[in-house]
């Protein structure tokens, strides 16, 4: 066992507080990283607050890793000490039904097992990247290209990914007119890949205060969703609207922005259920569909294409004590855009 400093929280809504954690020797295939960055997902702040059900206590969080490789097993292939590596929100899936062999582990048929707040193989809890060093085996494993610093690639991990994979299915690109709704971590990544895919985008958010930021980060257009004379003015505007909101809205003012045959893909978890009049659906033939992370292949593909386009998160780099306080601010809708725990604050 290899015992390393991180953080966590014993309940719902309590403090972070300093604690050491056990980290398993290293398997044939497994990859120990030292963890340099982890991004604050505003999943982490959900399960930490207990607000999609029961949480494992005590709950080192952290879904958006990045560090580098200092020791491998003796069959691991993937990487080599002193890479550059990533872990999403999975570190294990069953590898053997129809979705793991497809590539899309998330949607394992058994269940993928989560970075944290899940039962591992082994079963012990995992715990994630509010920690100095995590094992994992390969295959959940990231290369992050070169070019990308550890501290913006770090939310690639969970915010680049979960809007890359919708923009890429539902075909984002050159002719499509796409808006992100909520511009915080996911929002802004989502309008930067899209614009990168070639798609003209869109941010609606509550007021007009990021304006400045969405358009330089690629959006063409912002409106604030406060005004509810923009629900009437974009009437009928979009090809795909991708959801990031953290919190409940009236689904159908954002459902009648769509063309005819739209999708609204729904990415954001909010702690209560969607309520969806079912006209807002017949008219104009739309879709309401969901979408969640994606699996290793395409956050690989993801991964590169950010590289390719110079792409990263704009983050905010944070000491570990400043998590309490990180949370605060997120569920405020008061972080540009994605705070990241600079891991070598962690001991103490
Ligand atoms: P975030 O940084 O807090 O961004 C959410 C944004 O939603 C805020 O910046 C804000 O944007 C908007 N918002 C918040 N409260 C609102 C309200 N009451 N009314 C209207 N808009 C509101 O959160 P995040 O980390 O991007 O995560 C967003 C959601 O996605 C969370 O629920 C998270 O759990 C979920 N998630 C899902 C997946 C998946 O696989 N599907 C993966 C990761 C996260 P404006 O200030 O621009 O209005
Ligand atoms: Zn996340
Ligand atoms: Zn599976």
């Amino acid at each position: 066992m290899i015992s390393v400093n991180a953080r966590a929280t014993a309940g719902a809504g309590e403090p972070f507080r300093p604690t050491t954690i056990e980290r398993r020797d290293l398997g044939p295939k497994d990859v120990l990283i030292d963890i340099a960055y982890a991004g604050i997902c505003h999943s982490d702040i959900h399960t930490a607050r207990g607000e999609w059900g029961p949480t494992i206590f005590p709950l080192v969080p952290g879904h958006e890793i990045a560090g580098t490789v200092s020791a491998v097993g003796s069959e691991v292939t993937k990487l080599a000490v002193g890479d550059r590596a990533g872990v999403g929100c999975m570190v294990d899936s069953c590898r053997e039904c129809e979705h793991c062999l497809a590539g899309e582990e998330q949607y394992c048929l058994k269940g993928n097992v989560g970075t944290y707040n899940a039962i591992g193989k082994d079963g012990r809890p995992t715990e994630g990247g509010y920690s100095e060093k995590i094992v994992v085996d390969e295959a959940f494993t990231l290369r992050i290209p070169e070019g990308i610093s550890l501290d913006v690639a770090a939310p690639l991990l969970c915010a680049g990914i979960t809007t890359y994979s919708p923009l890429r299915h539902w075909g984002a690109g050159p002719g499509k007119r796409v808006a992100i709704v909520g511009l915080g971590g996911l929002g802004h990544m989502g309008v930067k890949l899209a614009a990168a895919m070639g798609a003209e985008v869109s941010v609606l958010s509550q007021s007009l205060k990021k304006m400045e930021d969405g358009l330089r980060l690629g959006a063409t257009e912002y409106h604030a969703t406060s005004d509810r004379a923009t629900f009437k003015s974009l009437a009928r505007s979009y090809d795909l609207i991708i959801s990031t909101l953290s919190a409940n809205v009236r689904m159908q003012d954002y459902l009648g922005l769509l063309k005819l045959d739209g999708s609204l893909v729904n990415v954001g978890a909010p702690e209560k259920p969607l309520t969806v009049p079912a006209f807002s659906l017949l008219d104009g033939r739309r879709s309401l569909s969901g979408s969640m992370i994606g699996g290793i292949r395409e956050t690989q593909e993801m991964l590169d294409f950010c590289a390719e386009h110079g792409l990263g998160a704009e983050v905010e780099v944070i000491g570990a004590d400043q998590i309490d306080e990180a949370y605060e601010r997120v569920v405020a809708s008061d972080v540009r855009y994605r705070f990241v725990i600079d891991t070598s604050t962690l001991a103490g």
